[in-house]
């Protein structure tokens, strides 16, 4: 099968988050069954042009409407670690992706909804007619519309759309201007309800109830999370639409490129290690107390790895830290903050804990020293708000960390707390699970999971192995993609 994925981000050349890591992962096992995958990608300024191998331009003159005229773009191609990759490069004062960011503009709505007009015109004019196209969070979400509303009439009526819903909360809000400027126009057509207007407000656009509305399947990261969106407010909004859509609508877990994330073969580790010799993981906890100046004592390391973001739960994190200093056990934060309230309030946390041996905050976005945590660390923490996949938990899986999560969205799908679930026998349990959002909660997963390390190392070490022998690789997530590409080509 002919698959093009389209999205604002593939790791490790675009990578805010988990998004990046699904779009390179999913693409390669696609691969590896057989298909033929390339991926659209806007040309930031701020990407990692040293992932990209053997760039060249593949267009030289993409004419993309705009407005009442056109917008002159270059599409380049390069192999991204294998991966056939396009990059979209418009020319106009707009400077859409030379921002030094990848998102957090106030016009962030006109630059995605400006490169769904150009990877659309880019498929077009370079009579690329994929299969399926799958499309990514709300950046994409005008592009199913775009297609069946525009480009279905210009020799593209047997493409097919996937579209994913990786975070519920960032939908892409905009007014008429965006039908103006994408060329959908007819306002009294896309503000009815029962196409683009957003649930709550009558004067706006939503481009993800768009990608919902117009795509042929629509999934998001996780099954639990899918029954979240569809049940309760994390759908933020959508619900109803979910539900009139439900017949079409999906949750398929994410995986891990175990390529990328593994202590086998890590080289950002010191020394590699597998279930079989976990003993060796201690190489990494040293190498990490070396690189952040802890000291070395005999206690726990439990990491946080992620965006400082209200949805990770942030208050649960600062208390983490401050519960772990007090029962002995060392924090190593990693994560950075792009609303300046959480950054200012971080920022003066690493000050005041900048003398303790037993903690290191690193404030911003940092890959390989990311993976010398995971392989360093005892345990992972992960106290979302919500979570509509999360990998840091599958990564903490794979390199023995066992982590201890609030039990929402797919951390439910994945972690298995050891003393108390029910679903699984005590063999297969692999970490710690809190419900409620108090301290309390926290506190009680964070002495269990603590207390066991002191106490019973030998039972923890087993916990994590049981934890590595989960397989959350990409294998059967991309199984199921298929299953659905399949039947909307059907
Ligand atoms: P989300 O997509 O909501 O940000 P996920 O758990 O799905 O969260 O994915 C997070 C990914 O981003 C993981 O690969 C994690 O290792 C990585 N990551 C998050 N923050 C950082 C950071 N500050 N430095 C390096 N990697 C990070």
């Amino acid at each position: 099968m002919y698959i093009v994925q389209i999205a604002s981000e593939c790791a490790p050349v675009i990578k805010a988050g988990g998004l990046g890591d699904v779009v390179y992962g999913l693409s390669r096992e696609l691969e590896m069954q057989g298909n033929s995958v390339e991926i659209i990608l806007p040309m930031y300024d701020c990407m990692r042009y040293d992932h990209i191998w053997g760039i060249h331009d593949a267009y030289k003159d993409l004419w993309v409407p705009w407005y009442g005229g056109k917008i002159h773009c270059s599409v380049y191609c390069g192999w991204v670690h294998g991966r056939l990759c396009f990059f979209i490069e418009p020319h106009s004062g707009d400077n859409f992706f030379h921002r030094g960011c990848y998102y957090g503009c106030d016009d962030d709505n006109m630059r995605f909804a400006f490169f769904s007009k150009a990877a659309m015109e880019f498929l077009l004019q370079s009579n690329k007619r994929p299969d399926v196209i799958h499309c990514h969070d709300w950046q994409t979400g005008l592009i199913p519309v775009m297609l069946y509303e525009i480009y279905k009439y210009h020799g593209m009526d047997r493409q097919r759309i996937c579209f994913t819903i990786h975070n519920f909360k960032h939908q892409g809000m905009g007014g008429a201007e965006i039908l103006q400027a994408t060329n959908l126009n007819r306002a009294e057509y896309y503000f009815q309800y029962h196409k683009l207007r957003d649930n709550f407000n009558p004067f706006t656009l939503n481009f993800m109830k768009g990608g919902i509305v117009y795509s042929n399947a629509v999934t998001t990261v996780s099954p639990h999370h899918a029954w979240e969106a569809h049940y309760s407010d994390v759908g933020c909004g959508l619900s109803h639409t979910l539900d009139i859509y439900q017949d079409k609508f999906s949750g398929i877990l994410n995986g891990i490129d175990y390529d990328f994330w593994n202590p086998e073969s890590d080289r950002y580790i010191p020394h590699p290690f597998n279930k079989d010799t976990l003993e060796d993981k201690i190489k990494s906890k040293k190498a990490l107390r070396d690189r952040l100046l802890l000291q070395d004592v005999d206690k726990p390391i439990i990491a946080y790895i992620g965006r400082l973001d209200n949805q990770k739960g942030v208050h649960l994190v600062h208390h983490a830290i401050y519960y772990a200093l007090d029962k002995q056990a060392q924090f190593v934060l990693l994560g950075s903050a792009t609303e300046s309230g959480i950054n200012a309030h971080f920022r003066h946390e690493k000050n005041f804990l900048n003398d303790n041996p037993d903690c290191h905050l690193e404030l911003g976005f940092n890959e390989e020293l990311s993976h010398l945590i995971y392989a360093g660390a005892d345990m992972i923490i992960v106290p979302s708000n919500y979570e509509p996949c999360g990998l840091t938990q599958m990564i903490g899986f794979k390199y023995g960390t066992v982590p201890i999560v609030r039990g929402v969205g797919g951390l439910v799908n994945t972690v298995f707390d050891r003393d108390y679930d029910t679903s699984k026998p005590p063999e297969k349990r692999n970490g710690y699970v809190f419900y409620d959002t108090d301290f309390h909660a926290i506190e009680f997963a964070m002495d269990r999971a603590i207390g066991l390390w002191y106490y019973s190392l030998e039972e923890f070490r087993q916990l994590a192995i049981q934890g590595m022998e989960y397989d959350y690789s990409w294998n059967h997530p991309a199984a199921e993609y298929l299953k659905i590409y399949e039947l909307i080509r059907a």
